[in-house]
């Protein structure tokens, strides 16, 4: 039979089959993806055939498919070894909120641009609009403006309240999305509004340093409808990415590689190269000075490949 990994644990895993039933798994020891390095075998999204076991009533994973695509964790120490998050997406989406706590537009961009890396669209989700002040509702207001004229759908909604949920919705179906945020942003109180029965607990958010509370554990699909699934990865604040070089940083800004074309020099860093399309576009307020500004922070920082937190 052929299912869709919906956990991983490393040593066990749940696998929907072709009627949307959950069946406890494990994996054969010999069935790896060729050539990989990675700690588990089958991850979240994973396309596996498998056959039930009659004594045990439970499954065997025989075969893992080729991914379309997959998103590696940090590593958390220093084995150097990948550790998959999840495969076959459609999208991710990130969620933010900008009161209590606040998500700086640095994570938003280090996000973005290490999923444009996977060759995986994103949408930005702002959480907690209920809660917002004059000054949080402004700056909600300048990122969608900003964000959705570079490409990023982005979606203001309240887990609390439901409003702005059924266009975030829309947008979902027919999907696997991804979801991410630091914790405290309200994506368990947000799955838990989008994923019907779901109870994922909801952590309190710190006063002092307004930092949410969180315990690492498994990335996990969830599905809304017959057509829709969404993933939770908790504890996970961003990606990793395996042979990212300072050079192609700008590349993952798509404003930057769209004006890039008309840049002078065609290995230009739009640093101070005479002739830089970009920085001409940054001074005619076309290209927005926060990103220019988390580009060069990228750009500069010694530890871009390892972490960005
Ligand atoms: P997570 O760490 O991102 O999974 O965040 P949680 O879902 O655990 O939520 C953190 C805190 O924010 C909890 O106290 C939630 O009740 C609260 N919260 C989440 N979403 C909303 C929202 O839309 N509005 C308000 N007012 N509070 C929210
Ligand atoms: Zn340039």
């Amino acid at each position: 039979m052929t299912g869709r990994v919906f956990k991983s644990t490393g040593s066990w895993y749940l696998v929907e089959d072709a009627n949307k039933r959950l069946i406890e798994c494990r994996i054969k020891g010999n069935v790896r993806l060729k050539g990989s390095r990675n700690t588990n075998p089958a991850s979240v999204g994973d396309v596996v055939d498998f056959e039930i076991e009659p004594k045990t009533g439970k499954g065997v994973i025989s075969k893992i498919f080729s991914r379309k695509n997959y998103i590696i964790r940090r590593s958390t120490n220093l084995s150097k070894r990948e550790h998959i998050i999840a495969s076959n997406i459609d999208q991710a989406a990130l969620v933010v909120c900008f009161k209590n706590p606040r998500t700086l537009t640095g994570f938003i961009d280090r996000f973005l641009i290490t999923a444009e890396a996977y060759g995986i669209k994103s949408i930005i989700v702002i959480n907690k609009i209920d809660t917002y002040d004059e000054d949080a509702e402004a700056e909600a207001s300048y990122i969608k403006l900003v964000y959705e004229k570079i490409g990023y759908p982005v979606f203001l909604v309240s887990a609390h309240t439901h409003k702005g949920i059924e266009e975030l919705n829309e947008n979902l179906s027919q999907k696997i999305t991804l979801f991410s945020g630091h914790s405290g942003v309200g994506k368990s109180s947000l799955l838990n509004t989008l994923v019907p029965g779901l109870n994922l607990r909801v952590g309190e958010v710190s006063e002092s340093n307004e930092k949410g509370t969180h315990t690492t554990t498994f990335a996990q699909m969830y599905r809304t409808n017959d057509l829709t699934c969404l993933i939770d990865t908790p504890g996970v604040k961003s990606f990793a990415i395996v042979d990212f070089k300072r050079e192609e940083v700008a590349t993952y800004f798509p404003e930057m590689f769209r004006a890039s074309a008309n840049c002078k020099y065609n290995n230009c860093l739009h640093i101070n190269e005479p002739g830089c399309a970009v920085k001409e576009l940054l001074e005619e307020g076309e290209i927005c000075e926060h990103r220019y500004e988390n580009y060069l922070n990228i750009y500069e920082s010694d530890n871009y490949k390892e972490d960005w937190e």
